[in-house]
């Protein structure tokens, strides 16, 4: 447990010019609110955890962006603090709506998000937009781009956006923005939409962690066009086709049909909730209000017939025993015998002269034995 006083500054930050050397261990985040952390500077870089905990549930969002920065980071000690943090905010957390929006890349998922982000903030809610990118986990540059998307939302007090947290495996990035929506949610942001891009690696993990999940899709272009995979349409609550201001109505009304199809041939789902099929347009604001309205009765209607709450458990289950399952596999890999031996027990596998399970074992032998110690 990481007490009050925060130990973030190192010796090597302390005369650095950016405020941002609190962060030492993250990979930088291009969205970061640089100004307001420059009022940070001013009053030096260590909170405590008080300070973090009070200040998230306040509402106070560089407060509340220096934590995520905490999750984020690849330091024990940052990690450690930020799990106190989530662990002091759970009170709060849980009282948002949680949407998942996916589609290839150009489908309009960015304008998407500003034009219903705009349309439910008018209605007096507070949004935060994460993502899950899974080009970020590779190279720092980012299929879901980067900052200047969004910019309405982005300079509207009540919307929060953050981009995907970068580096690590999927499954890393995918905890850490789970993490994030609890600090999302205690700053009181009662709705949270997850962005991630249809590509067929990310959308499971982003389903892990919704309530509704939207897919975007546009008229005639065909799933195996838009790279769709059956999968992610099953995982779907809804699919809206996009830019109807452009598309030619027959091609619509023929795309409306065939989704429509596709969806029947589902089992039901748990939530008995039939998935639907509408159209919008995120340019111009036709048909965004609707897909609000459609948000609005599914989570009537799941919450009536229990589904809301058991999805909920479900995930939080999975993500405990996900988070069990990578921190072995940390250690694991961390241990100093493991991490002599792997290479060349690999080699033995390679040569053929070691079966995959016997290697296994080996180099499990080796950590047990040494976890004895
Ligand atoms: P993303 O890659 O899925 O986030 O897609 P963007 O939101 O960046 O949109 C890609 C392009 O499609 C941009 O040029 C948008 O202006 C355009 N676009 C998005 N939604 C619509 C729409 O409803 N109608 C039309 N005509 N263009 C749109």
């Amino acid at each position: 447990m990481v007490k009050n006083s925060e130990h973030l500054t190192s010796n090597k930050n302390k005369n650095n010019d950016s405020s941002l050397s609190v962060s030492e261990g993250v990979e930088q985040n291009s969205a970061i609110n640089t100004q307001g952390l420059q009022r940070f500077k001013n009053r030096g870089s260590s909170l405590s955890l008080d300070e973090y905990v009070n200040g998230i549930k306040s509402g106070n969002r560089t407060i509340l962006s220096r934590a995520i920065t905490l999750i984020e980071s690849t330091k024990a000690d940052h990690r450690e603090l930020a799990q106190d943090i989530i662990e002091q905010c759970l009170p709060d957390t849980g009282n948002s709506i949680r949407i998942g929006i996916t589609g290839v890349p150009g489908v309009g998922k960015s304008t998407f998000i500003e034009s219903l982000g705009n349309h439910i903030i008018d209605q007096g809610n507070k949004l935060a937009v994460l993502a899950i990118d899974p080009s970020s986990t590779r190279t720092k540059g980012s299929i879901l781009g980067d900052k200047t998307r969004m910019e309405t939302l982005a300079n509207n007090d009540n919307a929060f956006i953050r981009p995907s947290p970068t580096g690590g495996s999927l499954g890393g990035v995918a905890r850490k923005t789970r993490e994030t929506i609890y600090l999302c949610e205690a700053a009181g942001y009662d709705t949270i939409f997850i962005e991630t891009v249809g590509v067929g690696q990310s959308e499971t993990a982003v389903h892990s962690m919704v309530d509704f999940f939207l897919l975007l899709m546009l008229a005639g272009a065909g799933d195996e066009l838009q790279g769709i995979k059956r999968g992610i349409m099953e995982m779907a609550d809804t699919i809206a086709i996009n830019k109807v201001d452009e598309a030619n109505e027959k091609a619509v009304t023929q795309a409306v049909r065939e989704y429509k199809n596709a969806l029947h041939l589902y089992p039901e789902t748990k939530s008995e909730w039939a998935p639907k099929v509408t159209t919008c347009s995120a340019l111009t604001g036709k048909g965004i209000p609707d897909i609000w309205e459609i948000v609005q009765e599914y989570i009537q209607q799941t919450k009536k017939n229990g589904y809301f709450k058991n999805n909920r458990n479900r995930q939080a289950k999975h993500w405990m025993y996900d988070t069990i399952t990578s921190r072995l596999t940390e250690h694991f890999y961390d241990n100093p015998a493991v991490k002599k031996k792997q290479q060349q027990i690999e080699q033995q596998v390679l040569n053929g002269e070691m079966s995959s399970f016997k290697a296994a074992q080996k180099l499990l032998d080796l950590y047990f034995k040494e976890m004895k110690k």
